[in-house]
């Protein structure tokens, strides 16, 4: 969970996100925290994201101490050398500032926080990133169960120095930190990603062009493999005390994402399945992933504009289907999809389910992830969106035929369910009826 992104969730409504992750059968989460708490030694960190909740109250070691009640473990997460928190030291220090391979600065990128990887060539910015990590992990919250150290993919430094060692300059970051976190806690779990040892290419298919390094592994380490950037490597998996496998399906997916991650760790004999959650509550300051309707304004958690600012997110219906799948198939993976159909009528509907039911609860949880960006919903939730990406796009007939399909049918399951008794029911009612309600008068052109 990216936490710095999620600034509007204060303790209590955390506390309600681990109940939600026990209730889930989750064993472990992990907590970004870079760029969300409040550093002393480098207050530029947390700058840009002073309404974040846990840079005003702090209350991340506490959440920590719940979640151990609750049987949960949670790790803290950051960049080496980018990303959220880390890429604001550029503002104050721009000579270190990453370097393309023409020997000038990087561009400024980020997602809710924009700036600049560093150069890991120079001694100034590992002393920073070393300080900072220490910081976070030793002296603001030592009772977290260890580290995910998230290695660098864009904007990595093509210095002459960096060129072709980038990944070895980083490594001996990732080394020093985890040697530290050892020795404080000999148990400690520290996440780390293949491409240090595995000498292939990172990120086949992309434009990161940095090669990866190959360095003895250290069989205290548990690995991360991803969809995006870290191939599945069976004898590196051998040596490695854990692992675990990513994928999006509960931010951008349906329950069968979950189905198709938790088969992938079974297949390939990893320890555990730990996707990505992401109810994201932040203000775009700049344009991202192409949505310039959304710069500078409040994102909804997974675009879900139906929410109240601040509104505990997990508990919102299609929130819990994605929770379910996320239950279901990471405690049996091989679950025949009937049968879950089954356990989800019993869940929301109870005993007296229609099938009917289920299928428009699927229905709906589809409509609205589906083909949803990081930041928004479905864009048939949204018709300033969906005009803006069909334009962009040129979407073509038989797609704008299937998104009026959906919509047609979003307006019957308003009609249907007008006056239910039923929990679930009236959700979706309120669901359908308030996508509807935003396309009134309005309608796709074929
Ligand atoms: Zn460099």
């Amino acid at each position: 969970m990216t936490f710095m992104r999620m600034p509007l969730m204060g303790l209590p409504e955390w506390k309600e996100a681990v109940d939600c992750l026990q209730e889930d059968g989750s064993n472990v989460v992990i907590l970004w925290t870079g760029g969300a708490f409040a550093s002393k030694r480098f207050p530029i960190t947390w700058d840009y994201n002073r309404e974040h909740k846990n840079v005003k109250h702090d209350f991340v070691r506490e959440l920590i101490n719940y979640a151990h009640e609750k049987k949960i473990r949670v790790l803290l997460g950051f960049t080496p050398f980018g990303y959220d928190g880390v890429n604001q030291y550029a503002i104050e220090h721009p000579e270190l500032k990453a370097r393309k391979a023409d020997g000038k600065p990087v561009d400024s990128f980020g997602i809710h926080c924009w700036g600049w990887s560093l150069c890991p060539s120079q001694k100034a910015s590992r002393d920073f990133m070393l300080e900072y990590a220490r910081e976070m992990a030793f002296e603001f919250y030592p009772n977290a169960d260890g580290l995910l150290i998230e290695s660098s993919d864009y904007n990595v430094c093509r210095c002459a120095e960096c060129k072709e060692h980038f990944y070895e300059r980083e490594f001996e970051f990732v080394r020093q930190i985890s040697n530290e976190v050892w020795e404080r806690k000999a148990d400690a779990t520290v996440v780390v990603f293949p491409h240090y040892f595995s000498g292939k290419k990172v990120n086949q298919g992309s434009d990161i062009e940095a090669k990866a390094a190959s360095q003895p592994f250290d069989p205290r380490w548990t690995l991360v493999f991803t969809p995006h950037s870290a191939q599945i490597d069976g004898d590196l998996l051998k040596q490695a005390r854990s692992s675990i496998y990513w994928n999006e399906g509960p931010s951008r997916g349906t329950p069968w994402s979950m189905k198709d991650g938790a088969k992938t760790a079974k297949r390939y004999g990893l320890a555990g399945y730990v996707p990505s959650l992401e109810p994201w509550s932040y203000v775009v300051t700049h344009e991202e992933f192409g949505e310039s309707q959304l710069t500078g304004k409040r994102l909804k958690p997974f675009g879900l504009n139906w929410l109240r600012d601040g509104e505990m997110p997990l508990r919102d219906l299609l929130v819990r289907v994605q929770r379910a799948g996320y239950r279901e198939f990471a405690r049996n993976p091989d679950l025949k999809d009937e049968e879950f159909r089954r356990k989800l009528a019993v869940e929301f509907f109870g005993s007296e389910a229609k099938v009917g039911s289920v299928e428009d609860l699927l229905f709906l949880q589809r409509t609205v992830f589906e083909g949803r960006s990081w930041l928004s919903a479905s864009p048939l939730v949204e018709p300033g969106l969906f005009q803006l990406k069909a334009a962009r796009e040129k979407w073509d007939a038989q797609r704008l035929r299937g998104y009026k399909k959906r919509l047609e049918a979003i307006r019957e399951i308003e009609t249907k369910y007008q006056g239910a008794s039923g929990k679930t029911e009236k959700e979706m009612q309120a669901i359908a009826a308030f996508i509807s309600a935003r396309w009134k008068g309005k309608e796709i052109a074929r």
